[in-house]
């Protein structure tokens, strides 16, 4: 481990990764190795948690290949110096914002999209110019083992380089000293990253989680709303870290919300033996998640198969806000559905609780929508739609507060992995004795006006 890093740190220091054609050879290289291992990925992930291909396709791949095009498409522009505008004070002169890459960086990854949540912002992280070393999760131990053989065998190690392992191995990788970390995971293992780093002073990205709500007014189009709510709350069984978490619904349309909501899932689409579905992570995910269904609460489904690790689409109802399920991200296939009787109750509900990672409302009122954007504040989100907003790389991913630190995706994410050096370059062959001594009344007049102050 120590080798590895000290090597990339040597292989930044050579400049060879700065040039943008470097970047770009690296980032084709990558493009044509992850397809050629699109399908013993696809497989090692079936073996993790039992997620079918098709979704593996969508949610893993095609992320993967837009954010490689859109770098190689546009780091050029990203990387190039930009021109800014010189003040008075520094006349005559040129002044430079010159993007340079931070070095070698971490990025440690979540095993719920274990693919694109690594080798996205690694493609950020090349595009960039750095080194990169990837720690992905060890919960998902296939992936990340072709994702190790994968990498090691088409990239030079002091480039790119993957670090398997769980607690122990991240524990000793956070005691190196990284010029960035990048980590994608729950708050509090966000917190010890964040502490780690500290010591450090090196710069993070936190791509953390927590509660998301969903908010469903009483202008709602209802039908929409549960085959979009449903649809992006058991993806991958639940395990999405945008996932709708809880939804508040008007109470005046709780009864129609419900009886739609029970009859999409019904429709049978999540099903056990389904390969739109997805087993839970681990057997200790899967007992935490049956621990918060309580039997007296459930309205739709409820039942699990544990030697499968399996928990069906559940919705419980006539859930308090003091419930266990609403402690801490459910990050599961469980969808408690709360009530309100007017938005200002939500709001104010919301607020009360860690800025969430995503917030979605559903309602034709533009005049709600601006109030929520205006008022609660969270990573991003979307109004009647859930999950989508994440593929818009024209928009930054992140989260605020509790849920994150940073954002990426296209441009956010060259920025996170750069620094933004501002340069002055003045000629020699004038100089000013305005600020040198000896000092009179007319310089000191000639200082306020030339700062305009
Ligand atoms: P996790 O925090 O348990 O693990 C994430 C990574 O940290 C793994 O690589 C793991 O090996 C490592 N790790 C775990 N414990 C550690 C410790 N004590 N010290 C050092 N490293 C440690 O998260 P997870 O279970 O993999 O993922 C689920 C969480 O991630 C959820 O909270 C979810 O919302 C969040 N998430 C966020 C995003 C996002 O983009 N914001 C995406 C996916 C998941």
């Amino acid at each position: 481990m120590k080798q590895i890093i000290n090597q990339q740190k040597q292989y930044f220091n050579s400049n060879v990764t700065k040039p943008v054609v470097f970047r770009i050879e690296q980032l084709k290289l990558l493009r044509s190795v992850v397809k050629s291992h699109e399908r013993v990925l696809t497989e090692a992930i079936y073996k993790d948690f039992g997620k079918g291909n098709f979704n593996t396709y969508l949610t893993e791949f095609t992320g993967v290949y837009h954010a490689i095009d859109k770098a190689i498409k546009n780091v050029r522009k990203w990387s190039k110096w930009k021109n800014a505008a010189t003040n008075m004070v520094n006349f005559p002169g040129r002044s430079y914002i010159i993007p340079e890459p931070l070095g070698a960086c971490l990025i440690i990854g979540a095993w719920n999209y274990p693919v694109n949540l690594t080798l996205v912002p690694a493609i950020a992280a090349i595009a960039a110019g750095n080194t990169v070393v990837v720690k992905p999760s060890e919960l998902a131990a296939h992936t990340s083992e072709v994702l190790s053989n994968m990498i090691s065998q088409h990239f030079d190690p002091s480039f790119f380089a993957v670090v398997e392992g769980g607690v122990k191995e991240t524990t000793e990788l956070l005691a190196e000293q990284f010029d960035k970390i990048f980590f994608t995971g729950s708050v509090p293992v966000g917190k010890t990253i964040y502490e780690a780093a500290a010591k450090n002073l090196t710069p993070v990205t936190l791509e953390l989680g927590g509660k998301s709500p969903l908010i469903v007014a009483p202008d709602a189009n209802l039908k929409t709303t549960v085959k979009r709510l449903v649809w992006g709350k058991f993806v991958n069984a639940g395990q999405t870290c945008i996932a709708p978490d809880y939804v508040l619904v008007h109470s005046s349309i709780e009864q129609s919300f419900l009886s739609l909501l029970k009859k999409e899932i019904e429709a049978g689409k999540y099903s056990f033996a389904n390969d739109n579905y997805a087993q839970i992570i681990s057997k200790k995910h899967f007992n935490r998640l049956v621990s918060l269904i309580d039997p007296a609460k459930v309205f739709v489904g409820g039942n699990h198969d544990h030697a499968n690790r399996i928990v069906a689409p559940t919705v419980v109802t006539n859930v308090s806000v003091d419930d266990k399920i609403m402690e801490d991200e459910i990050f599961g296939p469980i969808l408690p559905v709360l009530t309100y009787e007017n938005i200002d109750d939500a709001i104010s509900f919301v607020k009360s609780k860690p800025k969430p990672l995503a917030l979605y409302l559903f309602s034709e009122d533009g005049s709600l929508h601006r109030r929520i954007w205006n008022e609660i504040s969270f990573g991003g989100g979307m109004v009647n739609d859930v999950l989508m907003h994440f593929v818009n790389d024209n928009l930054p991913f992140g989260g605020v507060g509790n849920s994150g630190i940073g954002s990426y995706h296209g441009e956010a994410g060259f920025r996170s992995f750069s620094h933004f050096k501002s340069v002055i370059r003045r000629p020699t062959f004038i100089e000013f004795p305005i600020k040198y001594f000896p000092f009179s009344k007319l310089k000191s007049l000639l200082i306020r006006k030339a700062f305009g102050v």
